[in-house]
């Protein structure tokens, strides 16, 4: 029962994609926050397209628009202007409910302050996006959280609350999270930024296993050795691409 539903919602997407392998395109987007009196263009006509499989890092300085480009891809939020097509749909005018739908099926998200709920357990925090999907059981939800915790060794804490982890173990829950129902996409905003360095070396070598397994990785990040780890870097400046390149350091290496 679980694998087939499992396999149905990555068949939908495996067909659009089969033709090209692309996963996102972003087509000339732009995006104004409109504040009383100020116009802020965050975005000026990016130009993205992401391949299945990819792992690529987006870095520029503070308000550069990194966290509006991933909240875009994230379909968080719509952008003033463009086209954004995910796996073969156009999502470009999405309202806020058929956002939340795909976004719920294709988009795991793991930001820099871990958002776990705090009078939730770990195995709850995981299962609470699955909740709100009409096509997985109370079993099936089981079995994909024990599934995601287990692949980010934290399946001992299933029944603990977020205040009884480090910050690395919460960022691995969040993680788990991310990843229990197979997105297509993995957005990432400085998943690193709150933590140490040993628990940022581990969250970063989780990232690389992901990717090695075939997931797509979208992940800002300001530390420049982060970034490296992913095998495209995007650099954005004033709501622009202003460089996008192959990594010299190949992840495998970098582990
Ligand atoms: P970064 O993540 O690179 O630091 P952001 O994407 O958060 O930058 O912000 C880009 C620009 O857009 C900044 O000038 C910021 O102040 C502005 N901005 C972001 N979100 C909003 C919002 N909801 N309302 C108004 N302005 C915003
Ligand atoms: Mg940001």
């Amino acid at each position: 029962m679980k694998s087939n539903n499992n396999t149905n919602n990555t068949t939908d997407i495996s067909n659009a994609e089969k033709a090209t392998q692309v996963l996102v395109e972003l087509h000339e987007i732009k995006k104004i926050f409109y504040t009383d009196d100020v116009e802020t263009h965050a975005l000026n006509n990016i130009n993205l397209t992401i391949n299945k499989g990819e792992y690529l890092s987006i870095s520029g300085p503070s308000g550069c628009g990194k966290s509006t480009l991933l909240s875009l891809l994230g379909l968080l939020d719509n952008s003033s202007s463009g086209r954004y097509t995910l796996a073969g749909h156009d999502v470009s005018d999405l309202n806020r409910d058929e956002r939340s739908a795909i976004r719920n099926k294709e988009i795991g998200f793991i930001f820099q302050a871990f958002n776990l709920i705090s009078d939730l357990t770990v195995a709850e925090n995981v299962e609470l996006p699955l909740t709100y999907r009409s096509d997985f059981d109370a079993k099936q939800r089981a079995v994909m959280v024990n599934t995601a915790l287990e692949k980010v060794d934290m399946l001992h804490r299933a029944d603990h609350f977020p205040s009884q982890l480090s910050g690395g173990q919460q960022q691995r829950v969040a993680v788990a999270r991310a990843i229990s129902a197979k997105p297509s996409i993995i957005l990432a905003d400085e998943p690193t930024g709150n933590l140490d360095s040993k628990n940022a070396q581990i969250v970063m070598a989780l990232l690389d296993q992901l990717h090695q397994e075939g997931a797509t990785i979208c992940m800002v990040t300001h530390d420049p050795r982060s970034a490296a780890r992913a095998e495209r870097m995007i650099e954005v400046f004033d709501g622009k691409i202003v460089a996008d390149q192959l990594s010299q350091t190949p992840t495998a290496i970098a582990v």
